[in-house]
Formats: structure tokens, sequence, C-alpha cells
């Protein structure tokens, strides 16, 4: 069970805390300026967004593997998809693991975004699913409540967001930006990652970081993840602004 070759690398919550807190991270950065033609302007629905798009699709690289969160999160149907992006895609930790797999999915995301509104809902609201079950919604051990609260949390919040107008214009960066997320919460787990694939197939941080799900990932890297959420929330938001007067 604990083959390093089989097993997927950092843990699904790692793997989601990193892209929420990666998005709270950038978007100071990127406030206010254009990139790409885009320009950013993130009111609190956008960075919420952004957070659950980045932690969604800082899972999906592992597609790739059968165990993984995401291609448990929508059963017959994300299997499939593992089997046929594993297959097209050069098996596990290959090319999902590579910035040609990032590159493509934020422009077939963003192309998605131009095309039509209700395919941008939809896929948000599939990858605001991953998201949830990757951050541990729901129970484990009841494998069919879980996946009603965890439909009914995204349901709720994918609605949300659509009621308060947010912006979907930076779709196709946060795709691309969550899954760079998951290569480097890979390297620092020790898992060689392929990012120049199919050109180069070296692994890049093979042997070096510590070891997945074990203690620095329990006591340091989740703890501190969870800060930088608390830490991003407090900075982030306009709370005087938010919160109902008294
Ligand atoms: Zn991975």
């Amino acid at each position: 069970m604990t083959d390093s070759a089989t097993v997927p690398a950092m843990m699904g919550h790692s793997h989601a805390l990193s892209g929420v807190v990666g998005w709270m991270a950038v978007v100071p950065l990127v406030q206010g300026t254009e990139f790409l033609g885009l320009s950013f302007h993130l009111g609190p629905g956008e960075i919420i967004a952004g957070s659950l798009v980045c932690a969604g699709a800082a899972l999906l690289p592992d597609v790739d593997h059968k165990s993984a969160t995401v291609t448990k999160t929508y059963g017959k149907a994300t299997e499939i998809l593992s089997d046929i992006l594993s297959w097209a895609f050069g098996g596990h930790r290959m090319g999902t693991h590579s910035f040609f797999f990032a590159v493509l999915m934020g422009v077939v995301v963003q192309a998605l975004a131009l095309w039509s509104e209700l395919a941008v809902q939809i896929f948000v609201f599939l990858l605001i699913g991953i998201a949830l079950q990757g951050l541990g919604f729901g129970m484990d051990k009841n494998r069919t409540a879980s996946g009603i609260i965890n439909a009914l949390g995204t349901a709720a919040i994918t609605l949300t967001l659509y009621s308060v107008g947010v912006n979907y214009t930076w779709l196709g960066l946060a795709v691309a930006f969550g899954i760079v997320l998951h290569f480097f919460g890979d390297m620092i787990t020790k898992m060689g990652v392929p990012i120049f694939w199919p050109f180069w197939k070296k692994r890049f941080g093979q042997g070096q970081g510590f070891a997945t799900n074990g203690p620095v990932e329990q006591k340091v890297v989740t703890p501190l993840l969870t800060i930088g959420v608390i830490i991003g929330s407090i900075y982030l938001f306009d709370w005087p602004n938010i919160l109902p007067d008294h």
C-alpha cells in the first residue's frame, strides 16, 4: 500500500489547501492589473470562487490515478475519465503532471469560458465538488451521506457565487495555476514530476522533501496551509463592509 510508485503523492487535502492558499496569495499581486488581455478586479465573490476553483484544479493531475480523490469524486464518470486520461497522458505521474497539461487545460477552460456562460457554471460546479471532496467535507465512512452532503454544499456555493454575479474571465488561468501548484506539492513529497513532458521526461524533485502523509505533512504542512487560509481570509476581505451593521 505504501509503494511510492503507485500511491498518489501528497494527500488530497494538502493539494486542495495549497490551491486555496495559492489563489489568496496571488490576489494582491494581480489585483487591478491586466494580463493576457484580461483585467483583474477581484471582489469577495471572485476571491472565494477562485480559491475553490484553484483547490479543485490542484487535484486534477491525479486523475491519472485510480484511487485519487478526483477519480473517486463522480463515481463511474470520473473513473472512466481517469482511464482515458491516464492512457492518453502515458500513465501515473506522467503527462498530467506537466506544464503541457496545465497550459492545455487552461486554454480549453478559457475557451469554454468565452463560449458559454452555462458551460462555465457547470464546470465550476464540478470543480467545486472536487475541491470539497479534497478538503474533506462529508463523512468517509458513509459514502452515500458523504456524497449528498458534498452535492448540497457544492450546489449552495455555486448558486451563491452565481447570484452575486461572479465574473469568471480568469477561469482558465486559475485552473492552470492550480494544476501547477499540484506539481510543487508532489515535488516536496519526494515525488518526481516530469514537468517538461512529453519533450523531456526527466522527473524533477524525485527523492527530495518529506514523506507523503508523514509527520511533516500532518504536523507542519497541513497546519501551515490552514493558517495561510485564515490569514488570507482576514487580509483579503473588507470585513467591515461585508458584515451587516448592528
Ligand atoms: Zn500528483
